[in-house]
C-alpha cells in the first residue's frame, strides 16, 4: 500500500497520530476534523496515499472505481448515521490549491448540523 513519509493522514492512519477512529475497514478510515467548520465534521480517507482525487481517479480501472465507491459509500452512511437537523448533509472533496486543499491524501468531508450555502464561498 502506497504511504507516504511525510503525511499527516498517512501517520493518523498507521496509528502514529493518536486519533479515535469513527468507522475503519480495511481500505478506508474515518475520523473527527481536528478543526471542525459545523457540528459534525468528519473526514473519510483511503488508508493508502493519493495526494488528490485526481491521483485516485486517474483510469478506469476496477480498484480506483472500487475505492472510489467505497470512499462514498462511507461519506454517505456516516452523513446518514450523524446527521443533524433536518437529516442534511454535504460531503466535500477539496482538489488542489485553488479548491482549498491544504492536506495532500484525498479525503472526503462530512459535514452536518448548520446551514451550508450555495454556491459555496
Ligand atoms: P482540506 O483543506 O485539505 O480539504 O482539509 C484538510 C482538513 O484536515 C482540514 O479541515 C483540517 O482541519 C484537517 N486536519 C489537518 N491536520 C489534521 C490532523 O492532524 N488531525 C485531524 N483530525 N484533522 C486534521
Ligand atoms: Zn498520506
Amino acid at each position: 500500500m502506497a504511504v507516504n513519509a511525510n503525511c499527516v493522514f498517512c501517520d493518523i492512519a498507521a496509528g502514529k497520530i493518536q486519533t479515535p477512529f469513527i468507522y475503519e475497514d480495511d481500505d478506508v478510515i474515518a475520523f473527527a476534523d481536528m478543526r471542525p467548520i459545523a457540528p459534525t465534521h468528519v473526514l473519510v480517507i483511503p488508508r493508502a496515499h493519493y495526494d488528490t482525487l485526481a491521483h485516485v481517479a486517474t483510469g478506469s480501472d476496477a480498484k480506483s472505481a472500487a475505492l472510489l465507491g467505497k470512499l462514498l459509500q462511507v461519506a454517505g452512511a456516516l452523513g446518514r448515521q450523524l446527521a443533524q437537523k433536518d437529516g442534511g448533509y454535504r460531503v466535500v472533496i477539496n482538489n488542489g490549491p485553488s479548491a482549498g486543499q491544504t492536506v495532500y491524501h484525498v479525503h472526503l468531508h462530512v459535514l452536518s448540523g448548520r446551514h451550508f450555502a450555495w454556491p459555496p464561498g
